[in-house]
C-alpha cells in the first residue's frame, strides 16, 4: 500500500533536504517523490545526504504545479507549522494514517505534501488539500525541518500501511464500512468541479468576482470533508449545467 502514497515537495531550496528526504522515505519503504517547481537541484550534496537512497532520486518526477502533482490523488494531505486563516479538518500524522489505511484499498492514491524551507505552504496551496496536518510540537517552536518532518510522516504511513493486509474482505470494505459503489472523485474531478461552480456563481450573480472573499475557499472546504465519488461530482455538475441552462437572461 506503500506504493499509493506519494511525498510532494513544493520549492525546495536546499538539495540536503531533497536527499534527506529520499533518505527518510527509503528506510520507511516508501518510493515516490514529486518535486514541484524545485529551485534546489538534485546535487552533489543531495546525492550525499541521501546515503543510499539514489534510486529515489534518479526516479523523482517533476511538475511546474501542485495541481499537476496530486491531480490523480483523493487523498490530498498538506503539513503545516501553524494554523491558518480559515481553519480546515486537522489531524494528527496517526490519524492522516489511518484516513491512508481506510483509503488506498479502494483504489485512492495519496499524497502528502510538505512546504518551502522559508515559508510553508501558501493558503492557495493549503485549500487544494483534503485535510491538514500539524506534527504536535511545543508551540513555540513548531517548525521543524521538512526532511525531519517528512521522515515523521512516513514513519506514521509505515506503521499503519505496511503490515500485511489479514483479509480480503476488509480490502472490500473501504472507507464506509460497506462496499461503495463508485470510487472518490479525484483532485483533478473536483477542481472541474469548483471552476465550474465559480463560473456558475458568478452568471447568476451570486458571487461577485471583485469581492469574492472567502466563498470559494469555503465550498472547497465543505465538498472536500464530503469525500465525494465520482458520481456525486457528476450529479453536482449537472445541477450546474442545468442552473446555467435554465437562467433567464438580463
Ligand atoms: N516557517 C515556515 C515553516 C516551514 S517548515 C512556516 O511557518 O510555515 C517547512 C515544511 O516542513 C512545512 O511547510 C511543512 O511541510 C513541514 N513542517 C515543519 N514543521 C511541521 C510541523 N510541526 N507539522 C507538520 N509539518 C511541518
Amino acid at each position: 500500500m506503500l506504493d499509493h502514497v506519494r511525498i510532494v515537495m513544493v520549492n525546495t531550496t536546499h538539495s540536503g533536504n531533497i536527499g534527506a528526504a529520499a533518505r527518510a522515505m527509503k528506510n520507511m519503504g516508501l518510493s515516490r517523490l514529486v518535486l514541484v517547481d524545485p529551485i534546489a537541484t538534485i546535487d552533489e550534496e543531495a546525492i550525499q545526504r541521501s546515503s543510499r537512497a539514489e534510486d529515489i532520486l534518479h526516479n523523482v518526477v517533476i511538475v511546474p504545479t501542485l495541481e499537476d502533482a496530486v491531480a490523480d490523488c483523493s487523498l490530498i494531505i498538506g503539513t503545516s507549522a501553524r494554523s491558518r486563516h480559515i481553519p480546515w479538518p486537522l489531524m494528527t500524522p496517526r490519524q492522516a494514517a489511518a484516513k491512508a489505511r481506510e483509503m488506498i484499498p479502494a483504489g485512492n492514491e495519496t499524497a502528502l505534501v510538505f512546504g518551502r524551507e522559508s515559508r510553508g505552504l501558501t493558503n492557495e496551496e493549503l485549500h487544494l488539500c483534503t485535510a491538514h496536518v500539524h506534527i504536535p510540537t511545543e508551540s513555540s517552536f513548531s517548525s521543524l525541518n521538512v526532511a525531519q518532518a517528512i521522515q515523521v510522516l512516513c514513519y506514521e504511513m509505515r506503521l499503519a500501511l505496511a503490515e500485511p493486509v489479514l483479509s480480503g474482505e476488509d480490502e472490500e470494505d473501504g472507507q464506509w464500512g460497506v462496499p461503495w459503489d463508485h470510487p472518490l472523485a479525484t483532485h483533478a474531478e473536483l477542481e472541474g468541479l469548483f471552476q465550474h461552480m465559480e463560473s456558475t456563481l458568478i452568471d447568476i450573480g451570486f458571487l461577485d468576482p471583485n469581492t469574492p472573499k472567502q466563498l470559494m475557499p469555503r465550498m472547497r472546504r465543505l465538498f472536500q470533508r464530503a469525500a465525494m465519488d465520482k458520481t456525486e461530482v457528476n450529479i453536482l455538475r449537472g445541477m450546474l449545467a442545468t442552473i446555467g441552462k435554465n437562467r433567464k437572461p438580463g
